[in-house]
């Protein structure tokens, strides 16, 4: 077992099952906006066909809905861990939309004749998130990320948009969620502040696990998993230049950059990907007759349901 699925079985275990069942049922409900939109099968993960402007409308039609729910950014790791864990697919599961992050899933999309509608990165969708929670007086919590970042990434978030109204900043300490008393804390300091939304920006697999197992409680709208996002915003990490992102290979500058803490990730465990993807495609297409345009009619008929 590696030390992320070992880390990720023991954040599953914290609540007896009887609770973590509980609260995971409770925030499978999808809004109705999110029932309606199309999605992919990439792999085993559901990944919505989405426009920047139909995920913004979404968001803010659950926000004014005041029923909580979570927003997962799948790339090509978490697509892995949905493939070996069963507790991360159920969190995974739960989210009222799931956004293609990773570049090879748009990759992913068109090969199995199911494209999606682009790229919805986690960071680009803070920025943009925050450009509409300003201009319609929605304010926004910032939990996770080292001590300091969120602040920084606030104060950047502010010097963007003016009209922002930053509701609170979190840097839970390194072991929190093993903690009753720490996330006692969050669950307070997000009752008291009462945001519209939260970033959460403690990595993979830990962020969809909290927000599967907290999103109810915390009475937040909405949640959006973020990974380093807070990072980034903050200056803290330097993201890939355009050029990376475009080609797919936003993996490969944090693999430079962090090569002592990625290159497990990014070179064995999520090689994974390519093996499912393959799978995938014979399966899908190994019947006589079945080519990737008459999947997307056949889907297409699907997803109007
Ligand atoms: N993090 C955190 N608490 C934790 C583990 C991680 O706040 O217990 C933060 C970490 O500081 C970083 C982010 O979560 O800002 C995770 O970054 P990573 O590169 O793993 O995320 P990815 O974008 O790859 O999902």
């Amino acid at each position: 077992m590696s030390p992320r699925t070992a880390a990720l079985k023991d954040f599953s275990l914290k609540r007896g099952g009887g609770e973590c069942d509980r609260l995971q049922n409770r925030t499978t409900a999808p809004a109705p906006a999110a029932q309606r939109r199309p999605s992919a099968d990439i792999c085993g993960v559901k990944v919505n066909i989405i426009s920047l402007n139909g995920l913004l409308d979404d968001a803010m039609a659950r926000v004014e809905q005041r029923s909580p729910g979570y927003i997962v950014t799948p790339n090509v790791d978490h697509v892995c861990l949905c493939a070996k864990d069963p507790g991360f697919k159920s969190a995974y599961d739960g989210a009222f939309l799931s956004v293609p992050d990773g570049v090879p899933l748009l990759w992913g999309g068109r090969l199995l004749g199911t494209p999606l509608a682009g790229r919805l990165n986690g960071t680009d969708l803070v920025y943009a998130i925050c450009e509409r929670a300003a201009t319609e007086g929605r304010s926004v919590f910032l939990l996770g990320a080292a001590e300091g970042i969120p602040g920084q990434a606030a104060e950047r978030l502010r010097s963007l948009y003016p009209e922002l109204r930053i509701a609170g900043t979190h840097s839970p300490p390194m072991g929190f969620e093993k903690s009753a008393a720490d996330n006692a804390k969050i669950i307070a300091l997000l009752h008291a502040a009462k945001p519209d939304l939260c970033f959460v920006a403690l990595g993979s697999p830990k962020q969809e696990i909290w927000m599967s197992q907290y999103s109810e409680e915390s009475l937040v709208p909405l949640m959006v998993g973020i990974g380093a996002s807070l990072d980034f915003i903050a200056g803290n990490k330097r993201r890939a230049p355009r050029v990376f992102q475009k080609a797919g290979l936003e993996w490969f500058w944090r693999l430079c950059t962090e090569p002592r803490r990625l290159w497990r990730r990014y070179l064995v465990d999520d090689m994974l990907f390519f093996v499912l993807l393959a799978r995938q495609y014979m399966e899908r297409f190994s019947a006589p007759g079945r080519t990737p345009d008459a999947v997307v009619e056949l889907e297409g008929d699907d997803t109007a349901r």
